[in-house]
Protein backbone atom coordinates (compact mmCIF):
# COMPACT_ATOMS: atom_id res chain seq x y z
CA UNK A 1 0.00 0.00 0.00
CA UNK A 2 1.44 3.70 -1.24
CA UNK A 3 2.16 5.88 2.40
CA UNK A 4 -0.10 9.00 2.31
CA UNK A 5 1.04 12.39 3.38
CA UNK A 6 -2.00 13.44 5.56
CA UNK A 7 -1.53 17.61 6.11
CA UNK A 8 0.71 18.19 9.23
CA UNK A 9 2.84 14.61 8.81
CA UNK A 10 6.45 14.71 7.02
CA UNK A 11 7.86 17.80 9.48
CA UNK A 12 11.57 17.94 7.63
CA UNK A 13 13.36 19.57 10.52
CA UNK A 14 15.91 17.01 12.35
CA UNK A 15 15.15 17.41 15.88
CA UNK A 16 18.53 17.04 16.97
CA UNK A 17 17.80 14.32 19.58
CA UNK A 18 21.32 12.97 20.54
CA UNK A 19 22.88 16.87 19.76
CA UNK A 20 20.49 18.98 22.21
CA UNK A 21 21.52 16.79 25.39
CA UNK A 22 24.30 18.83 25.41
CA UNK A 23 22.73 22.12 26.86
CA UNK A 24 25.34 23.88 25.63
CA UNK A 25 25.26 22.91 22.23
CA UNK A 26 21.22 24.45 22.44
CA UNK A 27 22.68 27.77 23.87
CA UNK A 28 25.62 28.20 20.63
CA UNK A 29 22.37 27.28 18.52
CA UNK A 30 20.78 30.06 20.53
CA UNK A 31 23.26 32.34 20.46
CA UNK A 32 24.01 31.89 16.71
CA UNK A 33 23.07 34.75 14.18
CA UNK A 34 22.13 32.40 11.81
CA UNK A 35 19.57 30.79 13.47
CA UNK A 36 15.70 31.60 12.93
CA UNK A 37 12.73 32.15 15.04
CA UNK A 38 9.23 31.44 14.53
CA UNK A 39 7.12 33.75 17.28
CA UNK A 40 3.50 32.42 17.60
CA UNK A 41 0.69 34.94 19.06
CA UNK A 42 -1.26 33.45 21.20
CA UNK A 43 -0.84 30.13 19.13
CA UNK A 44 -1.09 31.68 15.17
CA UNK A 45 1.49 31.93 13.29
CA UNK A 46 3.59 34.73 10.70
CA UNK A 47 2.52 33.52 7.40
CA UNK A 48 3.13 35.18 4.28
CA UNK A 49 2.13 34.45 0.31
CA UNK A 50 4.11 33.13 -2.16
CA UNK A 51 3.33 31.54 -5.53
CA UNK A 52 -0.41 31.14 -4.93
CA UNK A 53 -0.12 29.41 -1.70
CA UNK A 54 0.97 30.35 2.11
CA UNK A 55 4.68 30.15 3.49
CA UNK A 56 5.77 30.69 7.54
CA UNK A 57 7.53 33.66 7.84
CA UNK A 58 10.60 33.05 10.19
CA UNK A 59 12.19 36.34 12.23
CA UNK A 60 15.53 36.81 13.94
CA UNK A 61 15.51 37.10 17.80
CA UNK A 62 15.34 40.73 18.57
CA UNK A 63 18.13 41.58 21.37
CA UNK A 64 16.47 42.43 23.92
CA UNK A 65 13.82 39.41 24.05
CA UNK A 66 12.22 37.79 27.79
CA UNK A 67 14.07 34.76 26.89
CA UNK A 68 14.27 33.63 30.49
CA UNK A 69 10.26 34.28 30.40
CA UNK A 70 9.58 32.80 27.54
CA UNK A 71 12.23 30.37 26.26
CA UNK A 72 12.62 29.45 22.89
CA UNK A 73 11.90 26.39 22.00
CA UNK A 74 14.38 24.30 19.39
CA UNK A 75 12.41 22.45 16.86
CA UNK A 76 15.18 21.30 15.08
CA UNK A 77 17.68 21.76 12.55
CA UNK A 78 17.58 22.32 8.39
CA UNK A 79 20.78 22.81 6.70
CA UNK A 80 22.49 23.38 9.30
CA UNK A 81 20.18 26.42 10.94
CA UNK A 82 18.34 26.01 14.12
CA UNK A 83 15.19 26.91 14.07
CA UNK A 84 13.16 27.67 17.02
CA UNK A 85 9.59 28.49 18.31
CA UNK A 86 8.95 31.33 20.91
CA UNK A 87 5.59 32.77 21.95
CA UNK A 88 5.62 36.73 20.61
CA UNK A 89 5.26 38.29 23.71
CA UNK A 90 9.10 37.63 24.80
CA UNK A 91 9.35 40.69 22.56
CA UNK A 92 6.08 41.69 21.58
CA UNK A 93 6.12 43.66 17.78
CA UNK A 94 9.61 43.49 17.89
CA UNK A 95 10.21 40.70 15.69
CA UNK A 96 11.56 41.89 12.22
CA UNK A 97 8.68 40.00 10.09
CA UNK A 98 8.50 41.17 6.26
CA UNK A 99 6.01 43.62 5.79
CA UNK A 100 3.27 41.70 3.57
CA UNK A 101 3.18 38.72 6.58
CA UNK A 102 0.08 38.14 8.83
CA UNK A 103 -0.56 36.27 12.10
CA UNK A 104 -2.95 33.28 11.02
CA UNK A 105 -4.51 30.42 12.52
CA UNK A 106 -2.80 27.31 11.23
CA UNK A 107 -6.14 25.40 10.96
CA UNK A 108 -7.73 28.16 8.93
CA UNK A 109 -4.51 28.51 6.72
CA UNK A 110 -3.38 24.80 6.80
CA UNK A 111 -5.57 23.83 3.45
CA UNK A 112 -2.92 27.01 1.36
CA UNK A 113 -0.09 26.56 3.36
CA UNK A 114 3.17 24.34 2.35
CA UNK A 115 3.30 21.39 2.87
CA UNK A 116 6.87 21.24 4.57
CA UNK A 117 5.98 23.90 6.66
CA UNK A 118 2.45 22.53 7.74
CA UNK A 119 4.82 20.10 9.26
CA UNK A 120 7.14 21.98 11.49
CA UNK A 121 3.59 24.49 12.48
CA UNK A 122 1.93 21.24 13.68
CA UNK A 123 5.12 20.65 15.85
CA UNK A 124 5.36 24.04 17.08
CA UNK A 125 1.93 24.45 17.54
CA UNK A 126 1.68 21.25 20.09
CA UNK A 127 4.99 22.20 21.32
CA UNK A 128 4.51 25.50 22.57
CA UNK A 129 1.35 24.87 23.87
CA UNK A 130 2.14 22.07 25.99
CA UNK A 131 4.98 24.19 27.65
CA UNK A 132 2.60 27.01 28.16
CA UNK A 133 0.02 24.62 30.01
CA UNK A 134 3.05 22.74 31.95
CA UNK A 135 4.27 24.97 34.09
CA UNK A 136 3.86 22.89 37.25
CA UNK A 137 4.95 19.73 38.87
CA UNK A 138 1.94 17.41 38.48
CA UNK A 139 3.93 15.54 41.27
CA UNK A 140 4.14 18.12 43.88
CA UNK A 141 3.26 21.51 42.60
CA UNK A 142 6.30 23.69 42.06
CA UNK A 143 7.64 25.55 39.23
CA UNK A 144 9.32 23.36 36.48
CA UNK A 145 11.59 24.55 33.80
CA UNK A 146 12.40 23.58 30.39
CA UNK A 147 15.64 21.51 28.88
CA UNK A 148 17.37 20.25 26.05
CA UNK A 149 15.52 23.03 24.40
CA UNK A 150 12.27 22.34 25.57
CA UNK A 151 12.45 18.44 25.03
CA UNK A 152 11.19 17.95 28.02
CA UNK A 153 10.46 19.50 31.51
CA UNK A 154 11.94 18.95 34.86
CA UNK A 155 10.58 20.17 38.26
CA UNK A 156 12.95 22.48 40.35
CA UNK A 157 12.22 20.64 43.17
CA UNK A 158 11.49 16.88 42.96
CA UNK A 159 12.92 14.40 40.57
CA UNK A 160 10.10 14.95 38.02
CA UNK A 161 10.54 14.84 34.73
CA UNK A 162 7.25 15.55 32.13
CA UNK A 163 7.62 14.90 28.85
CA UNK A 164 5.29 16.56 25.80
CA UNK A 165 2.13 14.26 25.37
CA UNK A 166 0.48 13.24 22.25
CA UNK A 167 -2.66 11.72 22.61
CA UNK A 168 -3.88 8.93 20.02
CA UNK A 169 -7.58 9.42 18.33
CA UNK A 170 -8.69 6.64 16.46
CA UNK A 171 -10.85 7.22 13.07
CA UNK A 172 -12.36 4.59 11.16
CA UNK A 173 -14.41 4.44 8.16
CA UNK A 174 -16.54 1.33 8.75
CA UNK A 175 -17.65 -0.28 5.09
CA UNK A 176 -20.36 -2.81 4.45
CA UNK A 177 -18.54 -4.74 1.31
CA UNK A 178 -21.56 -6.38 0.50
CA UNK A 179 -23.96 -3.63 0.49
CA UNK A 180 -20.97 -1.54 -0.96
CA UNK A 181 -22.11 1.42 1.56
CA UNK A 182 -19.80 3.10 4.31
CA UNK A 183 -20.65 4.38 7.53
CA UNK A 184 -20.58 7.77 8.68
CA UNK A 185 -22.04 10.06 11.36
CA UNK A 186 -22.38 13.94 12.48
CA UNK A 187 -22.40 15.76 15.17
CA UNK A 188 -25.08 18.72 16.34
CA UNK A 189 -22.40 21.27 16.46
CA UNK A 190 -21.07 20.55 12.82
CA UNK A 191 -22.94 22.65 9.58
CA UNK A 192 -26.44 20.91 8.04
CA UNK A 193 -25.43 18.09 6.16
CA UNK A 194 -21.82 17.34 7.22
CA UNK A 195 -20.86 13.86 7.98
CA UNK A 196 -17.79 12.26 8.65
CA UNK A 197 -15.66 9.33 9.87
CA UNK A 198 -16.28 8.04 13.53
CA UNK A 199 -13.75 9.38 15.90
CA UNK A 200 -12.73 9.16 19.38
CA UNK A 201 -9.47 8.88 21.92
CA UNK A 202 -8.27 5.65 22.44
CA UNK A 203 -8.53 4.49 26.46
CA UNK A 204 -5.98 3.40 28.63
CA UNK A 205 -5.33 -0.31 28.01
CA UNK A 206 -6.74 -0.11 24.58
CA UNK A 207 -5.19 -1.17 21.46
CA UNK A 208 -6.02 0.47 18.22
CA UNK A 209 -7.92 -2.12 17.31
CA UNK A 210 -9.94 -2.08 20.63
CA UNK A 211 -10.49 1.27 20.66
CA UNK A 212 -12.10 1.47 16.94
CA UNK A 213 -14.33 -1.48 17.80
CA UNK A 214 -15.87 0.51 20.47
CA UNK A 215 -15.61 3.57 19.42
CA UNK A 216 -17.82 2.60 16.08
CA UNK A 217 -20.27 0.31 18.71
CA UNK A 218 -20.82 3.09 21.29
CA UNK A 219 -21.28 5.84 18.24
CA UNK A 220 -23.29 3.80 15.80
CA UNK A 221 -24.35 0.31 17.33
CA UNK A 222 -22.74 -1.49 14.69
CA UNK A 223 -20.00 -4.53 15.60
CA UNK A 224 -16.85 -3.49 13.36
CA UNK A 225 -14.76 -6.29 12.32
CA UNK A 226 -11.11 -6.54 10.23
CA UNK A 227 -10.01 -3.18 11.79
CA UNK A 228 -6.79 -2.43 9.18
CA UNK A 229 -4.84 0.87 9.92
CA UNK A 230 -4.69 3.31 6.54
CA UNK A 231 -2.17 6.18 7.74
CA UNK A 232 -1.85 8.72 10.02
CA UNK A 233 -2.09 12.62 10.71
CA UNK A 234 -0.45 14.58 13.57
CA UNK A 235 -3.49 17.25 14.68
CA UNK A 236 -2.59 19.96 16.97
CA UNK A 237 -5.73 21.13 18.43
CA UNK A 238 -4.11 20.97 20.91
CA UNK A 239 -1.84 17.31 20.39
CA UNK A 240 -3.77 14.31 18.51
CA UNK A 241 -2.28 11.82 16.42
CA UNK A 242 -5.08 10.96 14.02
CA UNK A 243 -4.90 7.09 13.48
CA UNK A 244 -6.98 6.39 10.48
CA UNK A 245 -8.44 3.00 9.83
CA UNK A 246 -11.11 0.90 7.71
CA UNK A 247 -13.08 -1.90 9.03
CA UNK A 248 -15.78 -4.52 7.86
CA UNK A 249 -19.43 -4.28 9.51
CA UNK A 250 -20.14 -7.36 11.47
CA UNK A 251 -23.46 -6.29 11.38
CA UNK A 252 -26.09 -3.14 9.69
CA UNK A 253 -28.61 -1.86 12.02
CA UNK A 254 -27.62 1.47 13.54
CA UNK A 255 -28.69 2.21 17.00
CA UNK A 256 -26.17 5.29 17.71
CA UNK A 257 -25.86 7.31 21.08
CA UNK A 258 -27.97 10.60 20.90
CA UNK A 259 -25.77 12.35 23.79
CA UNK A 260 -22.70 11.77 21.21
CA UNK A 261 -24.29 11.96 18.01
CA UNK A 262 -26.91 13.88 15.44
CA UNK A 263 -27.33 11.04 13.16
CA UNK A 264 -25.36 8.14 11.91
CA UNK A 265 -26.19 6.74 8.52
CA UNK A 266 -24.60 4.30 5.80
CA UNK A 267 -24.09 6.13 2.33
CA UNK A 268 -24.16 4.57 -1.08
CA UNK A 269 -20.59 4.48 -3.29
CA UNK A 270 -22.76 6.64 -5.77
CA UNK A 271 -23.78 9.53 -2.81
CA UNK A 272 -19.74 9.48 -2.16
CA UNK A 273 -18.59 10.07 -5.18
CA UNK A 274 -21.30 12.42 -6.04
CA UNK A 275 -20.18 14.66 -3.06
CA UNK A 276 -16.32 13.89 -3.71
CA UNK A 277 -17.04 15.70 -6.86
CA UNK A 278 -17.91 18.93 -5.15
CA UNK A 279 -14.94 21.51 -5.34
CA UNK A 280 -12.58 21.44 -2.86
CA UNK A 281 -13.02 24.49 -1.74
CA UNK A 282 -16.57 23.68 -0.99
CA UNK A 283 -16.16 20.33 0.88
CA UNK A 284 -16.93 20.82 4.67
CA UNK A 285 -18.09 24.02 4.22
CA UNK A 286 -21.46 25.30 4.92
CA UNK A 287 -23.95 26.81 2.39
CA UNK A 288 -24.80 23.41 0.16
CA UNK A 289 -28.33 22.75 -0.94
CA UNK A 290 -30.29 21.69 1.01
CA UNK A 291 -30.14 17.62 1.83
CA UNK A 292 -26.41 17.89 0.34
CA UNK A 293 -24.04 15.74 1.31
CA UNK A 294 -20.94 17.32 2.89
CA UNK A 295 -17.88 15.65 3.71
CA UNK A 296 -14.21 16.99 5.26
CA UNK A 297 -12.27 18.98 3.20
CA UNK A 298 -9.01 17.39 1.74
CA UNK A 299 -6.86 18.58 4.69
CA UNK A 300 -8.80 15.95 6.96
CA UNK A 301 -7.62 12.67 7.70
CA UNK A 302 -11.34 11.77 7.02
CA UNK A 303 -11.19 12.49 3.09
CA UNK A 304 -8.50 10.52 3.08
CA UNK A 305 -9.94 7.11 4.11
CA UNK A 306 -13.22 7.94 2.24
CA UNK A 307 -11.33 8.61 -1.01
CA UNK A 308 -9.75 6.10 -0.46
CA UNK A 309 -12.58 3.62 -0.54
CA UNK A 310 -14.61 5.81 -2.77
CA UNK A 311 -11.68 5.05 -5.35
CA UNK A 312 -11.51 1.23 -4.61
CA UNK A 313 -7.94 1.30 -3.12
CA UNK A 314 -9.26 -0.23 -0.18
ZN1 LIG B 1 7.91 18.23 41.50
Amino acid sequence: MPEFRNTFSGNPLDREAARRRDESWVTEQLDNPAAVFLPLRDLTFPMRSEGGGMRLAWSRLPEDADVERYPPLLLGTSDGVARFAIDAAAAPDRFALPDDASFMDLRAAAPVLDADDAGIAAQARAFLDWHQRHRFCAVCGDPTRHVQGGIFRKCTTCPAEHFPRTDPVVITVVIDPERDCCLLGRQASWPPGMFSALAGFIDHGESIEDAVRREVAEESGIHAVNVRYHSSQPWPFPSSLMIGCHADAGSSEINYDEWEMDDVRWFSRSEIEHSLRQPAAQLGQPGLPEGALSLPGPMAIAHTLITAWANGSV
